[in-house]
C-alpha cells in the first residue's frame, strides 16, 4: 500500500506535478535513492528540456571581514577590531575584477559581513566604480541579512536601500544566509541574524525591483525533514507570489552540507559529528528540491563543497547546472579544510560530458552565451591565474 502510494508520488513528480509538502516529506522518508534520481531528472527535462548543462565563469570577492553576528558556523568573520580585519578599497576590488575580465568571466559575487561603521557610499560608490572600470562584468552583491543590516544602520527602509544600490549598479542579489529558513534552527545556530520572514522580505523587494535573485540552502546544523520542507515551502510560495505579481522570482537553486572544522564554533561542538551531511544525504535532498520547487527553473551543483566528482554525479539527480568556475572563494572554504577551489572552463567541460552533456556558458540570469556541442569546441586556455587566497589578509582603514 505504502509502495504503491510512493510510485504514485514519483510519477506524478516525473511528470512536473505539484506535490504537497505531505507528500514531499512522504517522499524524502521513503522513496530509494535511485527512483527520485529517476523522477528529479524527469523533472528536470520537464523545466529545463534537452542535455545542456549551463555553468558561470565568475569570481567571490569578499569586501570586508569584519561583522557584528557571530553566527556559530562561521569562519569567515573577524569582530571589529580584531587583527585579522580588512576592508578593501576600491582598486583592490577592480584588481581582481580586472582578472575575471582576462578570463572571460560575466559575473562577481560580492559579499562581506555586517560591518557597523562603513558609510552607506561606500557601497554605492563601490558599485559606481566597478560599474564604470568593467562595464561587462555583472555585479551580484549584499545578501539579504547585508541589506537588513544596511536598512538599520542608515535608518532606510529595505526598498529605498535597493533602489539606491540598483541605480549605483548593482545587478542582482545572491541568496546567501538562508541557511534553514526556519527560526527554530536560525535561533540556535545564528540567534543574531535575521529572522527567516525578514529575509523573505528583502527578497520579495528585490524580485520587485527586477534584480536578479538565487536561492541557498545549507542543511546539517541538526535539523529534522520538517524544518527543511518549512524552507522549501518559504521558496515556493515567495516564488508563486513573485511569478504571479511581476515575473521575476528566484533564478535558481542551491544547497550543501555544513562545513564544520575545528575554525567554526559548530565545528567544535561535542555535537559535531552529527552536523554536515553525506554525499547521499546531499544527492536525495536536491532530489527532493528539484521536485518540490517545482516554479524555480534551474538546480546548481555544489562542486565547492562535494567535490567535482559528487557535483558531476548530482547532474543525474535532477540538477542542470554546474555552478561556476570559483576564481576565488573565501567564505565557505573558511570553514572546512575540505572545500574545494576554482576550475578552469575545460575542467567544467570535462566533468560534464563525462557525465553525458552538453557544455554551455550562461550569465547571471542563466541566459545562455555559448553552447559547446563539439567535444573539440574548447573554451580559450586562461592566463595562468592568482592565488585565491593572497588578497584576503590586507588591513585597512574603512574609506
Ligand atoms: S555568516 Fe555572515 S552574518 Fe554570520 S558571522 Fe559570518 S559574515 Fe557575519
Amino acid at each position: 500500500m505504502l509502495s504503491a502510494h510512493i510510485d504514485d508520488l514519483l510519477q506524478r513528480a516525473s511528470e512536473g506535478q505539484r506535490l504537497s509538502p505531505e507528500e514531499g516529506l512522504l517522499l524524502y522518508r521513503e522513496a530509494d535513492l535511485n527512483d527520485l534520481g529517476l523522477a528529479a531528472s524527469a523533472a528536470r527535462q520537464v523545466r529545463t528540456p534537452g542535455k545542456i548543462v549551463t555553468y558561470l565563469v565568475d569570481r567571490n570577492i569578499n569586501y570586508t571581514n569584519v561583522c557584528t553576528t557571530n553566527c556559530s558556523f562561521c569562519g569567515f568573520y573577524r569582530p571589529p577590531g580584531h587583527v585579522e580585519t580588512y576592508v578593501q578599497t576600491f582598486e583592490q576590488i577592480g584588481e581582481r575584477v580586472a582578472e575575471l575580465v582576462r578570463v572571460n568571466g560575466s559575473r562577481i559575487l560580492m559579499q562581506g559581513g555586517h560591518h557597523p561603521d562603513l558609510p552607506f557610499d561606500y557601497y554605492t560608490g563601490l558599485l559606481s566604480y566597478l560599474r564604470q572600470h568593467y562595464p561587462s562584468i555583472e555585479i551580484d552583491a549584499f545578501s539579504p541579512s547585508e541589506i537588513e543590516n544596511f536598512s538599520e544602520l542608515y535608518g532606510m527602509t529595505i526598498r529605498e536601500v535597493l533602489t539606491e544600490l540598483k541605480a549605483a549598479g548593482l545587478a542582482g542579489l545572491p541568496g546567501g544566509g538562508a541557511e534553514i529558513l526556519d527560526d527554530e534552527i536560525r535561533s540556535r545556530v545564528s540567534p543574531k541574524k535575521q529572522k527567516a520572514d525578514d529575509w523573505i522580505n528583502v527578497m520579495r523587494e528585490a524580485q520587485a525591483l527586477d534584480l536578479a535573485t538565487s536561492a541557498t540552502m545549507v542543511i546539517g546544523f541538526g535539523e529534522d525533514l520538517n524544518h527543511r520542507m518549512n524552507h522549501f515551502m518559504r521558496l515556493r510560495d515567495l516564488t508563486d507570489e513573485s511569478l504571479a505579481a511581476h515575473g521575476n522570482g528566484f533564478t535558481a537553486f542551491i544547497a550543501w552540507p555544513l562545513q564544520h572544522s575545528e575554525m567554526t564554533s559548530m565545528g567544535r561542538s561535542r555535537f559535531k559529528e552529527s552536523f554536515g551531511a553525506t554525499p547521499v544525504e546531499y544527492l536525495r535532498h536536491m532530489c527532493i528540491a528539484r521536485i518540490m520547487l517545482d516554479n524555480i527553473k534551474h538546480m546548481q551543483a555544489s562542486w565547492v563543497t562535494m567535490g567535482p566528482k559528487v557535483g558531476q554525479v548530482s547532474l543525474h539527480y535532477g540538477i542542470d547546472d554546474m555552478g561556476s568556475t570559483k576564481l576565488e572563494e573565501n567564505v565557505v572554504s573558511q570553514a572546512s579544510h575540505d572545500t574545494y577551489q576554482r576550475m578552469s572552463e575545460r575542467d567544467l567541460h570535462q566533468l560534464i560530458r563525462q557525465a553525458g552533456y552538453i557544455p554551455a556558458k550562461r550569465d547571471t540570469r542563466y541566459n545562455t552565451l555559448k553552447v559547446f556541442e563539439s567535444p573539440e569546441d574548447l573554451p580559450d586556455l586562461p592566463p595562468p591565474l592568482p592565488s585565491p587566497q593572497s588578497k584576503v589578509t590586507i588591513q585597512l582603514t574603512p574609506r
